[in-house]
């Protein structure tokens, strides 16, 4: 068996000697696009190399890539603890080719690494092509020898990928592996496709086309391949398990939280371990890049990660601060890949342990606050918004925390009282400053607070700049 650390290593070896640069992850912080949040893709540090901003001396690059989805369009926090396959943190295997080579030799280097090097059998592997592309389709046949129900035609944004409005654009194809009819689920393009049986590991995107306000002007002078392989989902695979969370390092970061909790990661539990499991790295690694946790922008989104994963260790009847006490587990299964883990060890641990004593003051409160109000509420009821606003201001719960907490029970909050509410208090608090005779210095501030919020960074949400591939 080959563990995670053994994949990362094989995969930048192969493209390594595919005479690919082998790029040290960048941070999560994105330093050349302000619009996004946190990197999410491998291809964003490469943005300006695509756009031809900036040139590199190699034209081929391959890296393995820090990512995090926890927030905007690529928001995949809700699934995590629920599906085989998200987490909020995760590594992005990538290789690009920047003017160099395209589709031909994009496809015969993924297929050569599935099956040649790592020897997965061919016939689990599925491809998916946007429905126009008949040369991606072509190629699926020739190079791979796949029949032509397993290369599938699908007419859905999934395949068409867009760096924003303006800019490089292309089709792209994604490789699914199949785990077998005993898990659920449908092939990619069916109306079940979401369960976990047909699992997408790796997006290859073909930057042929250039867009100017969303249409399609022409082709690319040099088109450019961008290829992202979520290295979990890959390493489940080569492990022989369909599960994410059943893969070496996830088993070893929740052994530890069960050995810690005493409680074991199994019925109504195993969510809230999977839960740790995942935020424990999400907040790790933010933490080691810098991010602190904080009422607004990316301070909150990492503020949210952390009280949800502290929600879920109270569950778990403990009583003392437990984030901080799994940090060795994570930095002995990632410190070697990421060596910034452990230098920032203490202070990550610190940080954790802070903000857990902080919160677990008014956590209790808020959960007896939040049983009044649901007791006798069954399952499609919805909690009102200002409900979900007071244990938001007085017992610091975020919003999705307290979604999450009725999730098992089938209860949904009322988002659009909880945002009323928000605005109400935000209102009042401007008119009591302007009653003070401010200057219109607070005015521009009360701007900010409102866009950036307590709520949500919105900037995220902008297409603009939203690497996806
Ligand atoms: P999915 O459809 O499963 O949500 P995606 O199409 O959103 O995946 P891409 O944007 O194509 O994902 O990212 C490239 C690869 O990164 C995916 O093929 C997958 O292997 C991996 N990946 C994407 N999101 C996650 C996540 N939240 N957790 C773990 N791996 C992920
Ligand atoms: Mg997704
Ligand atoms: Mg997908
Ligand atoms: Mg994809």
């Amino acid at each position: 068996m080959r563990s995670t650390n053994e994949i990362r290593r094989s995969f930048l070896e192969y493209f390594g000697t595919q005479g690919h640069d082998v790029v040290p992850s960048a941070p999560l912080v994105p330093y050349n696009d302000p619009t996004l949040m946190f990197v999410n893709a491998g291809m964003v540090p490469f943005k300006n190399v695509f756009t031809g901003l900036e040139s590199r001396e190699t034209p081929r690059a391959t890296s393995s890539q820090k990512c995090v989805r926890a927030g905007g369009k690529h928001n995949d926090l809700d699934n995590v603890g629920y599906t085989a396959r998200h987490h909020t943190f995760f590594e992005m295997l990538g290789n690009f080719s920047f003017g160099d080579y395209f589709k031909e030799q994009a496809i015969t280097h993924a297929w050569t690494l599935l099956t040649r090097v790592w020897g997965l059998p061919a016939e689990k592997l599925l491809a998916t092509v946007y429905h126009t592309d008949d040369e991606a389709f072509a190629l699926w046949k020739k190079i791979a020898g796949l029949p032509e129900e397993r290369i599938i035609r699908i007419a859905t944004k999934d395949n068409f990928w867009a760096m924003g409005d303006d800019g490089p654009c292309g089709p792209c194809s994604e490789i699914f592996y199949d785990h077998g009819p005993q898990i659920p689920g449908g092939p990619p393009g069916s109306p079940d496709e979401d369960g976990d049986r047909f699992v997408e590991i790796w997006n290859l995107v073909f930057m042929q086309f250039e867009q100017a306000a969303g249409e399609i002007v022409g082709d690319l002078p040099r088109p450019s391949i961008d290829t992202g392989m979520g290295l979990e989902r890959v390493a489940a695979v080569m492990q022989g398990v369909h599960d994410n969370y059943d893969t070496d390092t996830f088993k070893a970061l929740i052994a530890a939280s069960e050995s810690l909790t005493s409680v074991p990661a199994a019925g109504a539990q195993r969510a809230s371990h999977r839960v740790i499991a995942d935020h424990l790295r999400s907040s790790g690694f933010l933490l080691a890049d810098g991010v602190l946790p904080s009422n607004e922008g990316r301070g909150y989104v990492l503020r949210r990660i952390m009280r949800r994963a502290m929600r879920h260790a109270h569950l778990l009847g403990t009583h003392d601060p437990l984030m901080h006490r799994l940090v060795p587990a994570l930095v002995a299964e990632m410190g070697q890949a990421y060596p910034e883990l452990g230098r920032a060890q203490p202070m990550i641990e610190e940080t954790l342990e802070r903000e857990e004593i902080q919160f677990r003051r008014t956590l209790s409160n808020g959960l007896r606050l939040l049983d009044e109000a649901t007791a006798g509420m069954d399952e499609g009821a919805e909690l009102p918004g200002d409900t979900a606003f007071r244990l938001y201001d007085t017992y610091g719960f975020p919003y999705d925390l307290t979604e999450d907490a009725l999730r098992s029970r089938g209860i949904a909050v009322d988002r659009t009282g909880f945002d009323a509410a928000m605005a109400q208090q935000k209102a009042a608090a401007r008119a009591a400053w302007k009653g003070s005779g401010q200057s219109a210095d607070n005015e521009i501030w009360f701007d900010i607070a409102e866009r950036e919020g307590a709520t949500e960074f919105t900037g995220y949400n902008s297409t603009q700049g939203e690497g996806r591939v």
